[in-house]
């Protein structure tokens, strides 16, 4: 619904554009309320304003630190229109309804940049600003609000097309850019107050992040480190920041780390569709993965893949887990357990383990709120933000590039192995069979060589169980992150004896790809997305 402007409120410190938008509601009728140097500005430019000191009927005062804080200015902006009480109140009390509120708080981080004494910093801090912007934005049902000069033009668009009104879009989308507004704001204040207490911290996590554990130390001994939980719901719950511990030390960061990329993949197998799976992790990569009929035998059957690295690593079930498994988990030494439950029985069996962490995080998140989680990364002075990676290959959303296609077995080893290849580090290459890993190529700079690898780890773990040589790769299949660029990565997955391939293609020499795989008798499907992890 549109609502027209009859009154506004400005109190601004960044003055450009001032005039233009002021003279605009004059001419359209809008009484002007403000406060000292944004009225002494518009009037300087001819136009009439009321002061809100004369309308509050109380004079600014504590040097401006109390200049709007006033029931008539904050009734004004808060009572509802379509309510009865709330529009007898008013009147009782004098309280004018306010349509329109235009302000850009105290140069506060300005201030700090220019490296300003203490405690021009807090004098520097907002507060009858930020009130009333958010008391505005509550409010965006009846009352528009604009924090920043970039926001005008939209406005002043909005405003000549409809005679003077806002539509509820702008209100609502103007809305949730104050309150951003008021938190960077927030951030950045928080971020200065917590560098004088010498306890700062990156705003990023000032503004969206609740401390949940002071850690003794980052990746390495000599780096400061604090995990924080994320008070936005900004998806990937149930997860690694909302689990309980139930026993076991205090989590490491490189824990919680590890600890995040098993559960990450783990959470790529719905237990209800594809059955109880097990991942294994070190240094965040999995060095085993594979579903099994049962939560033990899912374990058992992805420790097998390579028990030598498993020593010290971080376990995730998707589903709970049940005494079998907490005996065979025992086995090894596991540095993190993470599940959606643990049984009764379970329990106990782990309780014995008394160094072992075990964190449970009440159920596994749906693919699709994986989705909807945004991954934050800093760089040097910035951050990059992305959507989660939530591609998935289906059966009909391969194609097959090679004169012979997969058999079934191949293709539901070919899809199981794209949606493990997705979390390995690239360069990444991995032979999987039987629904299981069997060998991994993490995180090399060249995609033969990650190719090699992953033969080489599935070789070195037959010979060390005592199989045949090549025994694990022969009749294996392959899943590489991104297209080969040339055949020689292709030729070395077909000498280990790998029989089927899934891969994005799009590489200039797909063809010679492909002439290589149908050489051998290969089949090969193309997912047409590339799923890099850095
Ligand atoms: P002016 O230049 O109009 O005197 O002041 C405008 C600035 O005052 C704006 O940045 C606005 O956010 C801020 N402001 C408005 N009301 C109050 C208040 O009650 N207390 C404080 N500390 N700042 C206010």
């Amino acid at each position: 619904t549109m609502v027209r402007i009859r009154r506004a409120l400005l109190s601004v410190s960044d003055k450009t554009s001032l005039v233009g938008m002021g003279t605009y509601l004059s001419e359209n009728g809008v009484e002007l309320l403000s406060t000292g140097g944004t009225a002494a500005a518009l009037r300087d430019a001819g136009l009439s304003v009321v002061d809100v000191a004369d309308y509050t009927g109380f004079p600014e005062m504590l040097d401006g630190r109390v200049k709007t804080l006033h029931p008539k200015v904050h009734g004004g902006l808060l009572g509802m229109r379509d309510v009865a009480a709330h529009v007898d109140a008013m009147a009782a009390a004098d309280i004018l309804p306010i349509d329109l509120v235009i302000v850009n708080l105290y140069p506060f981080g300005a201030t700090v940049a220019r490296g300003a004494p203490w405690a021009e910093v807090v004098e520097n801090v907002d507060i009858g600003g930020p009130a009333m912007v958010r008391a505005a934005a509550k409010n965006h049902a009846h009352v528009t609000v604009v924090t920043d000069v970039a926001q005008y033009a939209a406005v002043l668009n909005e405003l000549a097309d409809n005679n003077c009104a806002t539509g509820s879009r702008l209100r609502l989308r103007l809305a949730a850019e104050a309150y951003g507004a008021m938190a960077a704001y927030d951030a950045a204040v928080a971020r200065r107050f917590h560098q004088q207490a010498g306890t700062a911290f990156p705003p990023v996590v000032t503004w969206a992040g609740q401390l949940r554990q002071e850690l003794r130390y980052g990746e390495n001994p000599h780096q400061k480190a604090a995990f924080y939980a994320d008070v936005t719901g900004a998806g990937g719950a149930p997860g690694v920041a909302s689990a309980e511990q139930i026993q076991g030390k205090a989590l490491s960061y490189n824990n919680i780390s590890d600890t995040d990329a098993a559960w990450a993949l783990v959470a790529e197998f719905d237990a209800s569709a594809d059955g109880p799976a097990c991942v294994i992790v070190k240094h965040a990569n999995p060095c085993g993965v594979a579903l099994g009929d049962d939560a033990a035998a899912a374990f058992t059957r992805a420790l097998a893949c390579d028990p030598l690295s498993a020593f010290g690593s971080i376990v995730a079930l998707n589903v709970a887990v049940d005494k079998a498994a907490a005996e065979a988990v025992s086995g090894l030494f596991v540095e993190v357990l993470i599940a959606p439950d643990v049984s009764s029985g379970a329990a106990e069996v782990l309780a014995k383990k008394k160094n072992l962490r075990v964190l449970l995080t009440g159920g596994m998140p749906a693919r699709s709120d994986a989705g909807a989680a945004s991954v934050l990364k800093s760089v040097s002075g910035g951050y990059l933000l992305q959507g989660a990676d939530a591609a998935l290959a289906t059966p009909d959303g391969v194609r097959v590039v090679t004169k012979r296609a997969p058999t079934a077995a191949e293709l539901t080893d070919l899809l199981f192995a794209n949606r493990i290849v997705k979390h390995v580090k690239s360069n990444a290459i991995l032979f999987a069979r039987d629904r299981s890993a069997v060998g991994t190529g993490a995180g090399q700079m060249s995609r033969v060589d990650a190719a090699r690898i992953a033969a080489w780890k599935a070789g070195e773990a037959g010979r060390a169980a005592g199989e045949a040589d090549g025994a694990r790769t022969a009749g294996s299949v392959v899943a590489s992150d991104a297209f080969f660029p040339f055949d020689d990565g292709l030729v070395a997955v077909a000498e280990a004896g790998a029989t089927a391939v899934i891969q994005p293609g799009g590489s200039k020499r797909d063809a010679e790809v492909i002439a290589a795989a149908d050489e051998r008798g290969m089949a090969m499907v193309f997912c047409d997305f590339r799923t890099f992890k850095h």
